[in-house]
């Protein structure tokens, strides 16, 4: 092998020890806490801290009481979960099967929460979803939708896009959670994948219109809806009016609707002004801690 190791300084290397010595020091911590039962190897693989999900699945298996290295090996094998496989690559199908095999132990993970997320147009709430795919506490549903794909939007990513005939054949079969017409086009949630998300543990996000968000609130009692208001009415309109090349008539339409959408906002849990992504995604996870009445983070 001709490649070098790459030059550290010495006050790199210093910080780079640091840094792994704390990272082996919070895994260790998480495993004594699954060791003593006061996490379940579900609160772990939820945590969302990157140091935690870079963890062997096979370690953790291994610490929960009752297991061990040879049961935890077994258990791998049965629900087709490779043995270096680390905590973030654990897919649904596989916390799923492992909560089977498990459920002997009587050890099940926490039924998820469905969070909705809704707001006037303009406001930011796909800046906001799109930093949440980044978060693995949370998972955000793909919804099906009948409108064409925009430059840059994938297919089974950005939404499902689909046909008229499609769309209709999935209303007639109850496949959605909730589905509305907007602007001229049909988007829904796909139920099956939320409920498969939310059985193994996660946060699923619904990013979704008013009239969504209402059927939501009439047919899931626990879900939590969330609206995102701008930090003023003028912003919001300048938001709305710096959009595009939109002609007169439909920067008033856009108007209109926006401010329609903003009555609405009492019908929601909670409104959280997005002053700024982080932020919200910030009093979004500590608005979950309290209605857990616990704090997620294991270790600290
Ligand atoms: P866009 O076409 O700009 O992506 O989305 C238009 C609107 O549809 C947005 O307000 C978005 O939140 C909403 N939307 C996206 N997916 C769904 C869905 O599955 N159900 C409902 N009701 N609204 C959705």
């Amino acid at each position: 092998m001709s490649a070098q190791p790459p030059q550290l300084s010495a006050e790199q290397r210093t910080l780079a020890t640091t840094k792994s010595i704390e990272a082996r020091r919070k895994r260790a911590a998480v495993k004594e806490a699954v060791k003593s039962g006061s996490l379940t190897i579900f609160d772990v693989i939820n945590d969302g801290d990157p140091i935690v999900s870079g963890m062997r699945v096979k370690d953790l298996l291994g610490a929960v009481p009752g297991v061990g290295t040879v049961k935890a090996e077994i258990l791998m094998e049965r629900a087709k979960i490779s043995s270096t496989r680390k905590v973030a690559g654990l897919g649904p199908h596989q916390i799923l099967r492992l909560r089977e095999e498990l459920s002997l132990t009587k050890i099940e993970p926490k039924r998820g929460r469905l969070i909705v997320i809704s707001g006037p147009g303009g406001v930011g709430k796909s800046t906001i979803t799109k930093a949440l795919r980044d978060d693995s506490r949370f998972v955000v549903s793909v919804s099906a939708t009948t409108r064409e794909p925009r430059a840059g939007e994938m297919n089974g990513f950005d939404y499902f896009f689909y046909s008229d005939e499609k769309f209709d054949q999935m209303v007639e079969n109850s496949e959605f959670l909730e589905w509305a017409a907007f602007a001229g086009n049909r988007y829904g949630t796909p139920a099956h994948s939320v409920e498969q998300w939310l059985r193994v543990g996660k946060n699923v996000i619904l990013e979704i219109e008013i009239a969504g968000a209402r059927q939501i609130r009439a047919t899931q009692s626990d879900a939590l809806l969330i609206f995102i208001s701008p930090p003023s009415w003028e912003e919001l309109v300048s938001r709305l009016e710096n959009r595009g090349t939109d002609s007169p008539e439909r920067r008033a339409a856009r108007l209109e609707l926006a401010r329609e959408e903003m009555a609405a906002a009492s019908e929601f849990d909670r409104s959280i002004i997005n002053h700024e992504v982080n932020q919200v995604i910030t009093e979004m996870v500590s608005l979950l801690n309290e209605l857990d009445g616990r704090n997620h983070q294991p270790t600290n």
